[in-house]
């Protein structure tokens, strides 16, 4: 059960200022926004209030700071964030209390998103000594042609409440390990995971100027700025679709590059084929992980006929037993939704699917507070909104399907692209359908696919970019040609 200890906010890792040039500073203006824990709907702590005039004084700072950075060796980056990696994991258990209190999600999985988060940091950590160009056999004799990668510039992030951590360390790795120093932008849901770290940045022995948080509620007026400062040179941006598409259009007034990792409409496939015990532990990880709020979840599970009823019946079984409850507690299983917000997303779609022909076989309603029955939609048809937009909450509308073309058109009639699911236990099947699939990820006979080693992103609207893996680093370096002439 939960302690008394345990509900008490972690005090010593919150920090409430920002962080520009090496130092804890507050908005000029003086002003301050609250963050609360959405399962208790308390204010945890408030936070400095930032505005225009203090990010361009971060990014001054940043700007000051890049010579040198980029100067250094790529061990020395290298060294600073093996170190912060290992700082973040020795803090692991209290970050985990910290972003369990302002997101919500539940602990268990908190304490994985430390790790996951902490991951991109020990791989770029070691991607940064492995920047290498090359040497391009020369179109003349008198001639020697040679590629190097160099750093960007300044980054800017800007990130989601839904992974506190890990959206941030996806981004700063690489752009840290390229020489590239950074301004974060944290979500106002979620600023006190994103000041920790910074604290852990500190003591990692980054230089001043090279790792900068900006809070804010001003997000339009920072983000403007953020676009349209040339000393920026480089925006990663991780969030909806509709803001994504608005920073692109911003950016466009310095060609600033741009990586965007935006929504998901995911599929999730059961042929007739399939291991039904496999697919229902897959439908469980991937739907209904941080209560159904990551890009990444489950929206639309189709079955086939013949197994329909069989796989209904598991997964109800599954569902029904999970725990719903405050994500301190340690038997919860599926904490709160972020806000209200998202909470009348859920209950419209549910709603509107109802109205629409599909049943309720488990859950349906909203509970005290901002949290939401686990639910299971049987009969769901494609004219639901469910079906076409991401419903960022526990529900699990279930698809009938005969054919497999059939399917693989319904999966693809979206525009969105980031991730797809499907069980089959046959070999040809799994590749003909994982081609088939328009989608920048596809988990096959596997609903948990994230990790730093393998690129994460989407096609179509759901991004721009890969994150993670040996791609990552191209995203936050550019490639100079240099050709050497007159040689004898
Ligand atoms: P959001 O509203 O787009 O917010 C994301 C970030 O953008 C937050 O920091 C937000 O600040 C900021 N923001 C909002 N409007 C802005 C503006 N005009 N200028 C500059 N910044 C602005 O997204 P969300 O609803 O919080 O996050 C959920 C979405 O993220 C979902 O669609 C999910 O699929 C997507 N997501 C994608 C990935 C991926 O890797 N593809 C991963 C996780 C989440 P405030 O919080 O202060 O408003």
């Amino acid at each position: 059960m939960i302690t008394s200890e345990d509900r008490m906010v972690p005090n010593s890792l919150i920090r409430t200022q920002g962080y520009v040039n090496g130092q804890w500073v507050n908005a000029a203006s003086g002003d301050t926004f609250d963050v609360t824990n959405p399962a208790t709907g308390e204010v945890i702590a408030s936070v400095t209030d930032m505005d225009q005039n203090d990010v361009q004084k971060a990014i001054e700072a940043a700007h000051a700071a890049w010579p040198a950075f980029r100067d250094l060796t790529a061990k020395e980056r290298s060294s600073m964030l093996k170190k912060w990696f290992a700082l973040i994991l020795e803090n692991k258990d209290e970050l985990a209390r910290l972003m369990t209190m302002e997101c919500g999600k539940v602990i268990t999985e908190s304490r994985g998103e430390v790790d996951y988060g902490a991951s991109f940091i020990e791989w770029f950590a070691e991607e940064a000594r492995r920047t290498y160009g090359d040497v391009i056999p020369a179109n003349t004799k008198d001639k020697r042609l040679v590629t190097i990668k160099q750093s960007i510039g300044v980054v800017a992030t800007i990130t989601p409440w839904n992974f506190p951590l890990a959206m941030i360390t996806r981004k700063v790795g690489p752009a840290l390990a390229a020489g590239c120093p950074v301004i974060v932008k944290p979500p106002s849901e979620t600023p006190l995971t994103a000041l920790a770290v910074s604290e852990l940045a500190e003591k990692a022995g980054f230089p001043p100027g090279v790792y900068n948080t900006i809070t804010t509620s001003k997000n339009a007026e920072v983000g403007l700025e953020l676009c349209e400062n040339s000393k920026i040179r480089k925006l990663s941006f991780t969030g909806s679709t509709a803001t994504g598409k608005l920073l692109m259009k911003q950016c466009a007034s310095n060609l600033k590059k741009i990586s965007l990792e935006l929504g998901g409409n995911a599929p999730f496939i059961v042929f007739e084929d399939a291991d039904l015990d496999a697919a229902v532990k897959g439908a469980m990880a991937s739907k209904f992980r941080n209560s159904g709020q990551t890009c990444v979840c489950v929206n639309r599970l189709y079955v086939h006929e013949a197994v329909y009823d069989a796989f209904v019946e598991k997964l109800s079984k599954a569902v029904g037993a999970l725990q719903v409850g405050n994500g301190l507690d340690a038997q919860s299983q599926i904490g709160p939704l972020i806000n209200e917000k998202g909470l009348d997303k859920v209950k419209r779609h549910v709603a509107d699917a109802l109205a629409k022909g599909a049943h309720v076989r488990i859950g349906g309603h909203e509970l005290d507070g901002l949290f939401f029955q686990p639910t299971i939609l049987t009969d769901a048809t494609a004219d639901m909104i469910i079906a076409q937009d991401e419903v960022f909450g526990p529900v699990a509308p279930i698809f009938r399907f005969t054919d497999e073309q059939e399917v693989i058109r319904q999966a693809n009639d979206t525009p969105y692209g980031l991730a797809a699911y499907f069980y089959s236990k046959d070999i040809n099947r799994c590749w003909r359908v994982a081609e088939a699939l328009d989608y920048g990820m596809v988990g096959i006979n596997e609903g948990m696919i994230s990790t730093e080693v393998a690129p994460f992103g989407g096609v179509k609207e759901s991004g721009i970019g890969r994150e993670g893996s040996k791609y990552g680093m191209d995203y936050f370096t550019e490639i100079k040609y240099m050709c050497f002439g007159g040689m004898s």
